[in-house]
């Protein structure tokens, strides 16, 4: 059987995907404010030309594929996703689901029903048929969950992406707060939902070196997002290293994925890629930096492998389960 992923030129064989970082943005942008303000964002083509550049450089250190979670709330805008991935060989795989940390944009707040929910709606429509006219399909589902944990509109998109899971088979990748647990609410929202956590990405667990707590989202069987490699405030790369180590020495190797969550351009801080405050954080610093140190610290060739290519593939390609 061939296994499938979408990505922004289309679905490609699961094989195809080689190395993957399972949480890079290529533009994060508060897209109204840029509409009325648009001095800092510039030029259109001049920001595909910096993106083609940025991800060709990356491919060209031995990374095939990104995972895109840039999803509503984030700017996403998939045609522009298409003009930068058409001019690379590097994959991108896009995504669906809604990124917020308190409430839900006013669209959405009337807009819910037992039966169905706009947002789940809009999820599945995006898995099945496509982002709006592009042709390109979702190959992921995103949430988020900060600070102020389960709000009720926080949870309402919880569920609305452990919904859109069940009845595509599409897999959820999130964004937490690692420094209050806040894997383990996202764990039991899906449990709840009857998602099976093998096909959840916790993001953002390489904040913490709190093994009692990483040990508790492996045992109930998630992915581990080691995704923010060069966001120095939360941990150094020296102290992120370390845990992948442990973890890895403690045989979790097939529960981690690789990634630094960067961008070729945010404009939730001023200035350019890399900024100012944090030099490391940028797309090359894993294949420069990371992988040497990981090797340094006892990690094998081997387990490299299986976090930046075999759990992605099998992550990504667990779309072709199908729902449940
Ligand atoms: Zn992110």
């Amino acid at each position: 059987m061939t296994l499938l992923v979408e990505t922004a030129t289309g679905p490609i064989d699961a094989s195809e995907l080689g190395r993957v970082l399972m949480h890079e943005h290529v533009f994060v942008i508060s897209t109204e404010i840029q509409q009325n303000y648009p001095q800092e964002w510039g030029d259109e083509q001049g920001r595909i030309d910096d993106a083609v550049s940025r991800l060709t450089e990356l491919k060209d250190t031995g990374i095939d594929t990104i995972l895109d979670p840039t999803a509503i709330g984030l700017g996403r805008y998939i045609p522009r996703i298409q003009r930068v991935a058409e001019q690379i060989d590097l994959k991108i795989v896009c995504a669906t689901g809604l990124y917020t940390f308190n409430e839900l944009p006013h669209y959405y707040r009337r807009r819910s029903a037992s039966s169905a929910d706009a947002l789940t709606l809009h999820f599945v429509q995006d898995i099945v048929d496509g982002f709006a006219d592009t042709g390109v399909r979702a190959g992921v589902i995103k949430c988020a969950t900060d600070k102020p944990g389960l709000t009720p509109d926080v949870e309402r998109v919880l569920r609305a992406c452990a919904q859109a899971h069940r009845q595509t088979g599409c897999p959820i990748t999130t964004h937490t707060n690692a420094a209050t647990e806040r894997g383990l609410d996202q764990q039991k929202i899906f449990v709840e939902e009857g998602v099976d956590l093998t096909r959840v990405v916790i993001g953002h667990c390489g904040d913490t070196n709190d093994l009692g707590y990483l040990q508790r989202l492996l045992d109930a069987g998630s992915i581990l997002g080691m995704d923010r490699f060069g966001i120095d405030g939360y941990l150094t790369t020296a102290q992120r290293v370390e845990v992948v180590a442990q973890l890895c020495d403690k045989g979790y190797a097939d529960q981690m994925v690789l990634s630094h969550d960067a961008s070729c351009y945010i404009d939730w801080i001023e200035g350019e890629v890399p900024l100012a405050p944090l030099p490391n954080w940028h797309y090359l610093h894993i294949s420069r930096d990371v992988i040497p140190a990981l090797l340094e610290a006892g990690v094998s060739e081997e387990q490299i492998n299986t976090m930046l290519v075999d759990n992605p593939k099998r992550f990504l390609e667990s779309q072709n389960l199908g729902g449940y």
